[in-house]
C-alpha cells in the first residue's frame, strides 16, 4: 500500500501515523540484530518503515534484503531509499524491479551526497543529476505503481544558496511526481511549522512528515546537529550530563516526548523517527507521548498468526 494512502487511512481512523527509519547494516550480525529489532518494533504499529540506501551507493543488496524481510516476514509497509550517487539508470532499474518483486510500493527518491573523497556532487556516467530527475525517471518507467517521497530541509540543504532556491527545488520534486515529503532531522518545532507555511505558500500541498532523532548518545547527537538549530534548553540539558550515557538517553526521551506532543498539537500529519537502528528510546518516546499502548506486544504482524488464529 502506498504511504500516502496509509497516512490518510491512519488519520481517518483517528490514529497519529508514525514511522521508523533504519540504516542497512554493514555486517551479517548487524543484519540479524536489525531484523530482531524490526520484528519487535513492528508491534508498536508503525505506519511504515524506511530503509536507507548506503551512502555513496554502497550495499544495495543489504537494503533490499531488509526491505524484502520487512515486507514478507513482518508484514510491515516499507519505503526503500534510492539515490543517484554511483547509481546509473541500469542499476536503478534493477533496484526498482527487485523492490517490486518483494512487495515494496514506496521509494524515497534522493540525490545522495558526493561519493567518499569527493567534495562536490557530480552525476555518474549513465546516471541522474538531481532527486527530481529520479522522481521523473521512476514515474516514466513505473507509472503510478510506486508512492514516491522526497527529502525536505526545514533549515535548507547545505549546498543551497538560499532557502528560497531550496524551496523551489523541493517544489520541482513534488511537481515531478512525488507524493509526500520527509524532512531532515530538526529540534526546533516552531521553526518546522514556519517552514511548512513557506512550503504551502509556494504551492506544495502534499503531506510533509517531520523527521526527528531521539538523542541516544552524546557523540552521535553532536555529530548530527551540524547545521541544525538546537534550542538552548536542549543544549543546556545535554552539556552537564554529557559523560553519563544513561542520563543522556533519559533526557533524550524527555526531549522526544515534548517534540512529539508539540508536533501533534501543531497538526503534523505524521512523525518519522530516525531510530539509528536502536529501539528503546523510540519506544519510550511513543509510550510517553501516548501514541502506543504500553501493553501492546502481541505478535500481530507475524505471517503464521492468521493461520494460527483460524485454527483456534
Ligand atoms: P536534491 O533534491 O537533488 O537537492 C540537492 C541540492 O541540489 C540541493 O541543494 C538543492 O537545492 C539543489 N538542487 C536541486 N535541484 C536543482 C536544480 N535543478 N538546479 C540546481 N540546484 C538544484 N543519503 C543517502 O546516501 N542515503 C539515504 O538513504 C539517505 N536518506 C535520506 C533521507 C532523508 C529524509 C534525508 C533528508 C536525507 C537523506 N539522505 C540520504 C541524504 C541526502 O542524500 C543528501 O542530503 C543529499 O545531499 C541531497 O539529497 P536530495 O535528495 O535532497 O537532493
Amino acid at each position: 500500500m502506498k504511504i500516502i494512502d496509509r497516512i490518510k487511512k491512519g488519520q481517518e481512523e483517528g490514529r497519529m501515523p508514525f514511522s521508523f527509519e533504519y540504516f542497512s547494516p554493514k555486517t551479517a550480525q548487524g543484519m540479524v540484530n536489525l531484523h530482531d529489532r524490526i520484528e519487535r518494533m513492528c508491534h508498536l504499529g508503525p505506519e511504515f518503515i524506511d530503509i536507507t540506501w548506503g551512502a555513496g551507493g554502497s550495499r544495495p543488496a543489504a537494503t533490499l534484503e531488509v526491505v524484502s524481510n520487512a515486507q514478507k516476514v513482518y508484514g510491515v509497509e516499507t519505503c526503500m531509499h534510492l539515490i543517484c550517487t554511483n547509481n546509473p539508470t541500469d542499476k536503478i532499474d534493477k533496484a526498482l524491479k527487485e523492490a517490486r518483486a518483494c512487495g515494496n510500493q514506496n521509494i524515497l527518491a534522493l540525490r545522495g551526497d558526493p561519493p567518499h573523497g569527493q567534495s562536490e556532487w557530480s552525476a555518474c556516467e549513465g546516471g541522474l543529476a538531481y532527486a527530481a530527475d529520479l522522481v521523473r525517471y521512476i514515474r516514466k518507467t513505473h507509472g503510478d505503481y510506486f508512492g514516491i517521497g522526497v527529502a525536505g530541509y526545514p533549515e535548507k540543504h547545505a549546498e543551497s544558496p538560499s532557502m528560497e532556491a531550496d524551496l523551489l527545488h523541493l517544489k520541482e520534486k513534488v511537481d515531478a511526481g512525488a507524493d509526500f515529503i520527509v524532512t531532515q532531522l530538526f529540534f526546533d518545532v516552531p521553526m518546522f511549522f514556519e517552514w511548512v507555511k513557506k512550503c504551502r505558500a509556494i504551492g506544495i500541498t502534499c503531506p510533509i512528515i517531520p523527521g526527528i532523532m531521539p538523542i541516544q548518545a552524546y557523540a552521535s547527537f553532536k555529530k548530527n546537529i551540524v547545521g541544525v538549530h538546537v534550542p538552548q534548553w536542549i543544549l543546556d540539558g545535554v552539556e552537564p550530563i554529557k559523560n553519563d550515557d544513561q542520563a543522556i538517553r533519559a533526557f533524550g526521551v524527555e526531549v522526544g516526548i515534548k517534540m512529539t506532543r508539540e508536533l501533534i498539537d501543531g497538526g503534523a500529519c505524521g512523525i518519522h523517527y530516525y531510530t539509528f537502528n536502536l529501539e528503546r528510546s523510540t519506544r519510550l518516546i511513543l509510550e510517553g507521548a501516548g501514541l502506543v499502548n504500553k501493553t501492546v506486544y502481541i505478535k500481530k504482524n507475524m505471517p503464521w498468526r492468521s493461520s494460527f488464529d483460524e485454527k483456534r
